[in-house]
């Protein structure tokens, strides 16, 4: 990420006047520098002429597919970007995942929503996680050793299947972004047999039987109806 001066610069586009002035007033508050597009065509040029730190991209602009701003964006950069949806959009989102976008926010969201998104988009691209990475992750009351592939919850050691244990690593490689499942599916089973939505389904839900305190309830794997599922770090995601 390109931090040369100290606050990130962030582009917004969005074509609604009541959602831009929210996310002014919001990111002005958190200290973000910030530049705006309406349109398309426009948020082209100030992309070219003076790349940001992150995008914030409205789905539904009046003169493009917002989905033809990933496309260029990625074509050259891996600069995150937060996508904005209306309800019941859930294909949008999940097309617009698969194609290069970091997060979304579903309209209307709050400010701690957008703080949080925007906190671990700009994290991640600091950090750029390793998907085998090494090292022991801790959230709660969970310790995955990735060294030596110990579990442990509470101090009570966990025995996962292979595939749970990917479908975990594959989460935790990507700590607080969501996941589609077509991307899960192709990590855990591979391109060529990946396993069907129902397969995910059950092995998340063992998967949560062995290491949510409350399994109905889930505090680290949250589903993100109609899209995927996201490990959570942090209370307010
Ligand atoms: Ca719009």
């Amino acid at each position: 990420m390109k931090m040369s001066s100290d606050r990130p610069l962030i582009l917004i586009i969005e074509d609604e006047p009541g959602i831009r002035r929210f996310l002014r007033v919001s990111l002005e508050q958190q200290g973000y520098r910030f530049v705006e597009a309406e349109t398309g065509r426009q948020a082209l040029v100030m992309i070219k002429s003076r790349p940001p730190d992150l995008i914030i991209l409205d789905l539904g602009l009046p003169d493009m597919d917002g989905v033809e701003i990933i496309d260029f964006v990625r074509s050259w950069s891996k600069l995150p970007i937060i996508i904005l949806s209306a309800r019941n959009r859930d294909l949008d989102k999940v097309e617009a995942l698969d194609r290069g976008a970091d997060d979304y926010l579903t309209k209307p969201f709050s400010v701690s929503e957008l703080h949080a998104r925007l906190r671990v988009a700009l994290r991640h691209c600091a950090q750029a996680v390793s998907a085998d990475g090494e090292g022991v992750f801790e959230s709660g009351l969970l310790r995955v050793d990735l060294d030596t592939r110990h579990v442990s919850v509470g101090g009570t050691q966990v025995h996962l299947t292979p595939i749970e244990y990917r479908l975990l690593t594959t989460l935790i490689a990507n700590a607080d972004r969501v996941l589609t499942q077509r991307y899960l599916r192709e990590e855990v089973w591979g391109p060529y047999r990946s396993g069907g939505v129902h397969h995910l389904r059950v092995h998340m839900g063992n998967l949560r039987r062995k290491i949510e305190a409350d399994p109905a309830r889930p505090r680290l794997l949250r589903t993100e109806q109609g899209v995927g599922y996201r490990l959570s770090t942090e209370d307010v995601l």
